[in-house]
């Protein structure tokens, strides 16, 4: 259900090929890593699966639904951001079920997804706070509890920890994959840093100048002269 499959993915920005023709493919429960230098295209594509961007060409499936055939609230997927994106004048409660009450989701449900979503990240003490009340980490975990409650079958990490210390990044990490174990969904997750990339995939997608260079297991990569 929550496989990803990626079938000659272009993708034009006017003439200049900032994609050139991805393939390949995710399985339901996968933890991939999208590694590369900056500029490489990894946000860009992560952006094309989640219908978030134009596909110029080639196709990009979700289970069997064609990304850009869904409308996005009924896309089965949450995305989580570096810069957080929450929003500064609703508490973390709110921050959490804002996207669940669009759904016409009911009053009781939604409690009960955002609690299950606060317990899950820790977050149970802090749900009448404000953004700017809370750390760093905890911020983030308020992104990833937005996306939780969503119960998407995939989620797509665009560098989320890029903003944080790095003792704090290495507890993150820890943090996504007890959140995939538990979960079991898919994960796509990008990186420019290969440690993280290496540490944390089932499986990393090597990406240069808008291509796949390499994908395989970390050790396997990590082999290779
Ligand atoms: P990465 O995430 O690997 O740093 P991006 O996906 O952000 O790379 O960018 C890939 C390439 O596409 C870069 O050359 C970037 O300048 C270009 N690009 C990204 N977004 C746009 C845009 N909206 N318009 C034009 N060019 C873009
Ligand atoms: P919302 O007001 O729901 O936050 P946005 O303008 O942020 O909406 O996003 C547009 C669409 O993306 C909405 O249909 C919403 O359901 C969906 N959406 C909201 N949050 C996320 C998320 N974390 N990841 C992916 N899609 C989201």
């Amino acid at each position: 259900m929550g496989s990803v499959t990626i079938a000659g993915a272009r993708k034009y920005y006017g003439a200049y090929e900032a994609i050139h023709g991805i393939d390949f493919s995710v399985a339901d429960g996968e933890f991939v890593t999208l590694v590369g230098p900056s500029g490489c295209g990894k946000s860009t594509l992560l952006r094309m699966i989640a219908g978030l961007e134009e596909i110029s060409d080639g196709e990009i499936r979700i289970g069997d639904r064609v990304v850009n055939d869904v409308a996005a609230k009924n896309r089965d997927i949450a995305m989580v951001f570096q810069n957080y994106a929450l929003y500064p004048h609703r508490t973390v409660r709110d921050n959490m079920a804002f996207a669940l009450r669009l759904r016409r989701l009911g009053k009781a449900e939604v409690k009960a997804k955002v609690d299950r979503a606060a317990e899950i990240l820790g977050l149970g003490d802090l749900l009448d706070r404000y953004p700017r009340e809370l750390s760093g980490g905890q911020r983030q975990r308020v992104a990833m509890g937005r996306a939780i409650v969503r119960d998407p079958q995939v989620f797509l990490f665009d560098e989320p920890l890029s903003n944080l210390d790095a003792k704090l990044r290495v507890a993150m990490r820890a943090e996504i994959k007890e959140l995939h174990q538990r979960l079991g969904t898919t994960m796509i997750y990008v990186t420019h840093d290969q440690v993280e990339a290496m540490t944390m995939a089932d499986r990393i997608v090597v990406m240069q100048g808008g291509r796949v260079e390499q994908i395989g297991k970390p050790l396997e990569l990590y082999d290779r002269p």
